[in-house]
């Protein structure tokens, strides 16, 4: 209990919980100090009302934040299995959790957990949204959208009465005429108002997208897997693939109660009639089988550094055309095996495949396993036809295999065919060739 309370506080030491709550900090103080002197509590009824309701959309704010971090969105347990054995079959296995995959979990790498129902992971929590904490999640941000718009509002009009001060005074209205402008508070009025536009579009776009997935019952990575499951079915109409039906859609009322009247343990899910509680975790599966397939096989030629930007390792050309997005780069030495399954012209993501040896160490390794690296730094190892197909993943999986897709005893095995394959036929081995 007292580990846990302290990974909890943990979570607040990082850059993400520390920026929100300093900016609600200065945007609060310059709300109130702004509204001391526009619309100061006490004169009248809707003055107290206005000043409460600056309170309570803080209070709303900073209560939903701790709350969706301390709560954290639920981890899968480790070493979690199916009761029932046979059901092992339409799990994918972790192997950084140790346990499989329960339906609608992920693994997620900042967390370094599997998280249930995983939507997004959300660097301002510094945790990810998920089961537990996406109704939490949903208040913070409509206090933060409401109280950002209503701030917003005050500023605005506390300045234009503290520039129509001489106005004011002018023509008799000096009871109106209480905004005094000072460098500082100016300074702190443009700052807050900068923030509170930021914010509010911010939050806009994400409670957007989080009543969308709450509505669908569908997060973002769902979303992502349905799109594939359609694309499957297009790209090989030949093969006659049963529709995919997304089996957690049960109408928009019960998804709401789902997520804000939540009983459930965050691993059984209600499903729709015709689906059974494995249908998406069974298309996961094929799509992973479809993946392998197109997955191509590299070999380490040159060392890669992992950085962002390798300008003295690779020069500047290659660091100008850094995939934009926020995967790991690994580190590579020579002769690493990569599993590469999306290439650009000047980079290449993959997978450094990890023999037994390794796997010893490979909690001592540096880094991440799996991310892009620049092109420049592996061939690609081809080989004949038969057994391109074996490495590909083209011969068809065996039910029985399917759990173990990323066991890394499979992996051994084309570990040392390549390793064998590479140093007996150079021939075969050719320089990259971009598609
Ligand atoms: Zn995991
Ligand atoms: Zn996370």
């Amino acid at each position: 209990m007292c580990i846990k309370l302290k990974d909890d506080l943990r979570r607040f030491i990082h850059w993400g919980p520390i920026t929100l709550l300093t900016l609600t900090l200065i945007v609060t103080w310059t709300v109130i100090h702004m509204n001391s002197m526009w619309w100061a509590p006490g004169s009248s009824l809707e003055s107290v009302l206005n000043y409460a309701l600056i309170w309570i959309q803080t209070f709303g704010t900073l209560y939903n934040f701790i709350r969706s971090l301390m709560v954290g969105p639920g981890f899968v347990p480790l070493k979690w299995h199916p009761q029932l054995t046979k059901d092992k079959m339409f799990l994918q296995f972790c192997t950084r959790c140790n346990g499989y995959k329960a339906p609608r979990s992920h693994h997620c790498r900042r967390c370094n957990r599997c998280v249930m129902k995983m939507d997004h992971h959300c660097p301002w929590i510094n945790t990810c949204v998920g089961w537990s904490n996406q109704d939490s999640f949903v208040y913070f941000l409509l206090f933060f959208m409401s109280g950002s718009i209503h701030g917003g509002i005050i500023i605005v009009s506390a300045v234009i009465r503290g520039i129509k001060k001489r106005w004011l005074i002018r023509y008799g209205l000096r009871h109106m005429a209480t905004v005094h402008l000072t460098q500082t508070n100016l300074l702190a009025c443009v700052f807050s108002l900068g923030v509170i536009m930021g914010t509010v579009l911010a939050s806009i776009k994400l409670l957007y997208m989080q009543m969308k997935s709450i509505l669908k019952n569908q997060t973002e990575i769902e979303n992502w897997i349905v799109k594939k499951a359609a694309f499957r079915r297009n790209a090989y109409p030949r093969k006659g693939i049963k529709p995919f039906v997304y089996p957690y859609n049960l109408g928009w009322k019960t998804n709401m109660r789902e997520v804000f009247f939540s009983t459930g343990d965050g691993i059984s899910w209600p499903v729709l009639p015709d689906c059974n509680e494995y249908s998406l975790t069974c298309e996961q599966l094929q799509q992973k089988k479809d993946k392998r397939a197109r997955t191509r096989v590299f070999r380490c030629i040159r060392p890669a550094t992992g950085h962002w930007v390798p300008i003295f390792s690779q020069g500047l050309w290659v660091s100008l055309q850094i995939p934009c997005t926020d995967d790991p780069r690994i580190a590579l030495k020579p002769d690493d095996i990569i599993h590469v399954t999306r290439i650009q012209e000047y980079w290449l993501y993959g997978e450094i495949m990890i023999s037994e040896k390794q796997k010893e160490k490979i909690r001592a390794r540096k880094g991440a396993i799996r991310g892009w690296f620049p092109s420049c730094c592996a061939i690609e190892i081809c080989e004949d036809s038969d057994s391109e197909n074996d490495l590909a993943g083209g011969e068809p999986v065996k039910e029985q295999d399917t759990a173990a897709i990323e066991s890394v005893e499979t992996d051994q095995e084309i570990i040392d065919f390549m390793r064998d394959f590479s140093c007996n036929d150079g021939k075969k081995a050719k320089r990259l060739h971009i598609e």
